[in-house]
């Protein structure tokens, strides 16, 4: 999940930061007293977090502050939802990786970090305004293996497609992709956000059986505009299309 506009949690991670959490080495901070098993754990999560994101994006540019909170309530406060396991919060100075104690985990993660890799290269004001949330999502599934894990590129789009189809009843619900533009529309109920991630991993999974990961996005850091909002087509060969002023 990512939540790049929602102000109201700003100051309690500031707050978290500066003042309130216990602070773990560099960039990392707990509401409470983290016991060694549990820092280990997520000491190695976060490094194996790190490794999937240089292998898809060939580097690591956006560091985010992660939070670790043990509490629920301190996780749905600084989150803005109780929600899922981990979200990131993006701002044009700072970016935040929250962690709730299901978050130990890789995959979690990764996912966040992705979040705030596209924000690091992109901008913030380019992402929030030029890239669909479908896009930000499906790019972060990419590195989050919660549904699939296959690292080939077109088995893992077949694993996608065959999640979705299961989990849609055989495609009888389909959500348009144009109907998943803005975090508002992706995130519903608990059945329609589930449809949402799948809808977008698949249809970004798709798009990396036709261009290399690499290709596609050096493209993206270029023309943030290039992969069409509500198609599953990346036109080959044509121009990129001038970003909207
Ligand atoms: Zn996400």
């Amino acid at each position: 999940m990512s939540f790049f506009w929602l102000f109201p949690q700003i100051p309690g991670l500031l707050w978290a930061e500066q003042h309130g959490y216990a602070r773990y080495g560099k960039g990392l901070f707990s509401d409470s007293t983290i016991a060694p098993g549990q820092l280990f754990r997520l000491n190695r999560s976060v490094a194996r977090a790190e490794t999937k994101i240089k292998d898809f994006w060939g580097s690591h540019e956006g560091k985010g502050i992660i939070i670790f909170c043990q509490k629920e309530s301190e996780f749905a406060g600084l989150c803005g939802s109780g929600k899922g396991a981990g979200c990131s919060i993006g701002t044009p100075w700072r970016s935040w990786i929250v962690l709730n104690a299901d978050g130990l985990n890789e995959d979690v993660i990764a996912h966040e970090m992705c979040h705030i890799e596209l924000m690091t290269r992109l901008g913030w004001w380019n992402v929030k305004t030029d890239i669909p949330t479908w896009l930000d999502e499906g790019l972060a599934l990419q590195v989050d293996d919660r549904f699939v894990s296959e690292k080939d590129s077109i088995q893992r789009y077949i694993d996608y497609k065959a999640e979705l189809e299961m989990y849609s009843n055989g495609n009888q619900w389909e959500i348009p992709l144009t109907e998943l533009e803005t975090n508002k529309q992706f995130f519903g109920d608990e059945y329609r956000t589930r449809l949402a991630y799948l809808t977008a991993a698949t249809e970004v999974s798709k798009i990396l059986t036709k261009t290399s990961k690499k290709e596609f996005l050096q493209t993206l850091e270029r023309d943030r505009t290039f992969v069409p909002r509500g198609s599953t087509f990346v036109p080959e060969g044509t121009k990129p299309r001038k970003p909207m002023p």
